[in-house]
């Protein structure tokens, strides 16, 4: 017999994973047989249909497809499904995760071009307009909805509105935002969404999700560049009964199903956006009066991550962070190619209690910074 550890030893501020609540991980303590329908109807097509709910009010339209892996997995199955062999794609990129999408269009040898903008930058809806009018061979437009490099949150309603004029077909990454952003995707004219079990909805890490319009899912037969990331592939087979094509992760499946429960508990989308809203204007506040400057300027800032520069020329993140982590939180490091920085997440099981009690911890630590 191996000893459970009690609990948690730390509060993970980070993108993901990140801490979850007690009774999400008290949901992986039993297996699942993947035959029956207590398991394929009752969580698995339960599961699906309340992630389209949670997209859009059209829900007719909508289906949603499971994938297994971590969220990269699920922007590769879709960008490899669903851009035909004479598609092209444009990613809008201003980060790490927007890059990740071009990188994964060169693998895949998709005709591709980016639209890269700084770090700091917000894409522009008249660029883009500009660059799909000089590009009418370009099909499908890809963007990130936050990206989490910086926490900048991409402008989805007026970058929507142009990639709808020029009839693109348009994919979001919203790995870091759904569930914790409110937005409807048949507003936003949004054909393939994307995100994942350990972000905003506050799972475990294992697998991704796709929402997708049924519709332009059903176009990406055939389109595939890869067995098992085959987007189209693996939709066609669970619509049927609920059925993963290989291994489903049993228990993450069973803990996403109570982490969408503990959603509803708390009010939904919508307040759970209040919650990490607050969390991050008390985060931003207190360190400031600590003397942290964040990165971003307030208008491009999301309420999920925040990155903050480095106090002095001489700060010395890693044994900052080895000592906030002994003191009980995990912040995470900076990815900005232009500034040394640092990030600290809101999403995932955290409260403006926690802030409080890391800004206490970190104004404890002050003097040796
Ligand atoms: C977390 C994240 C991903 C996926 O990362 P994985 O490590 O593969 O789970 C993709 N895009 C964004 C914006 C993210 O925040």
């Amino acid at each position: 017999m191996y000893e459970f550890i009690p609990d948690n030893p730390y509060l993970l501020l980070t993108p993901g994973p990140l801490s979850t609540s007690k009774s999400v991980r008290n949901a992986l303590l039993r297996d699942w047989c993947t035959w029956d329908a207590d398991y394929n109807e009752d969580i698995v097509q339960n599961i699906r249909r309340r992630l389209v709910a949670l997209a859009t009010k059209k829900i007719e339209d909508y289906t949603a497809v499971l994938m297994q892996g971590s969220g990269s997995f699920s922007v590769e199955a879709t960008i490899g499904s669903v851009v035909p062999p004479n598609g092209k794609l444009l990613v809008i990129t201003n980060g790490a995760y927007g890059d990740r999408i071009a990188r994964m269009a060169k693998v895949l040898k998709l005709k591709h071009i980016a639209y890269s903008c700084f770090e700091t930058e917000a894409p522009k809806p008249e660029i883009l307009s500009v660059i799909l009018g000089e590009h009418p061979d370009i099909t499908h437009t890809a963007l990130v909805h936050c990206e989490t490099t910086t926490g900048i949150l991409n402008p989805l309603p007026e970058i929507a509105k142009v990639v709808k004029a020029h009839g693109n077909v348009f994919i979001l990454d919203a790995m870091s935002s759904f569930g914790g952003i409110p937005f409807d995707m048949a507003d936003c004219n949004i054909d393939f969404l994307i995100s994942s079990s350990n972000k905003c909805i506050q799972g475990v890490p294992g697998f991704g999700f796709v929402i997708a319009k049924t519709k332009e899912l059903l176009k990406c037969k055939d389109n595939a560049h890869s067995l098992c990331l085959d987007l189209y592939g693996q939709w066609k087979e669970m619509d049927k009964s609920g059925k993963w094509r290989y291994t489903s992760p049993t228990h993450i499946v069973r803990a996403f199903y109570q982490a969408l429960d503990e959603l509803e508990i708390e009010g939904g989308v919508e307040a759970r956006y209040q919650r990490y809203c607050k969390n991050q204007q008390l985060l931003v506040n207190g360190m400031k009066e600590l003397g942290f400057r964040p990165f971003l300027p307030k208008e491009l800032q999301s309420p999920i991550i925040t990155s903050f520069v480095y106090p002095t020329l001489d700060f010395n993140f890693d044994s900052f962070y080895k000592t906030v982590k002994k003191l009980g939180f995990v912040l995470y490091p900076g990815k900005v190619s232009q500034a040394d920085t640092f990030r600290i997440g809101n999403i995932g099981e955290v409260f403006p209690k926690d802030i409080m009690r890391l800004l206490e911890v970190i104004e404890s630590i002050r003097n040796e910074i």
